[in-house]
């Protein structure tokens, strides 16, 4: 079994269910455990004109699917959540990244691991500190160094309920 984080965003049609919908999902996946999901972080969302507020959160899930298969059947779930792909970087009912996958480096036409804008996204780093059992990260970087280069500009850590009670407890 492999450790891998997933990246959760979204911010139409109800975000708090969009997320839990999802988190299902993961934890409903073939030769896949959901093992932790960081607290849901609510932030204003960047691109084009006004739109909704984002909520995101990082899951972590123990697999043995690999790589690509993992990226699959996270646009099944995307799918399924009826994400409307209408204009690059608009709003969005889930948004599923793969932000690591143990310690691989990958980089091919459809999958790119450490995910590369995972860096400079306050709302995934945030919550992947709150789960991550390592600060290193496989491409060298360190969470803790790139959080003191990434404010929190308005990132809000909500006490929404994202885990049912039968999601096993962090760490
Ligand atoms: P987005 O619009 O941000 O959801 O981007 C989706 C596209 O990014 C898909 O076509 C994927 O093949 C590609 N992609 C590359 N690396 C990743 C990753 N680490 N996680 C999810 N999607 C990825």
């Amino acid at each position: 079994m492999i450790p891998a984080y997933i990246a959760l965003g979204s911010n139409l049609g109800h975000p708090l269910s969009q997320l839990r919908t999802a988190l299902a999902s993961l934890a409903a996946l073939p030769l896949t455990e959901l093992k932790s999901v960081s607290s849901g972080w609510r932030s204003a969302a960047v691109g084009p004109g006004e739109q909704p507020d984002y909520l995101n959160a990082v899951a972590m899930i123990m697999t043995e699917l690999a790589p690509h298969a993992l990226l699959q059947e996270l646009q099944h779930i995307e799918a399924a959540q009826g994400r409307e792909r209408t204009e690059h970087w608009g709003p969005r009912t889930l948004d599923l990244d793969i932000l690591l996958y143990g310690d691989r480096v990958i980089s091919t036409a459809q999958l790119t691991v450490p995910h590369p804008r995972m860096a400079e996204r306050n709302f995934v780093l945030y919550p992947l500190r709150e789960i991550s059992n390592t600060n290193l990260l496989p491409n060298g970087m360190e969470i803790d160094a790139l959080l003191r280069e990434c404010p929190a500009n308005g990132l809000e850590k909500t006490a929404l309920p994202l885990r049912d009670a039968h999601f096993p407890e962090n760490r």
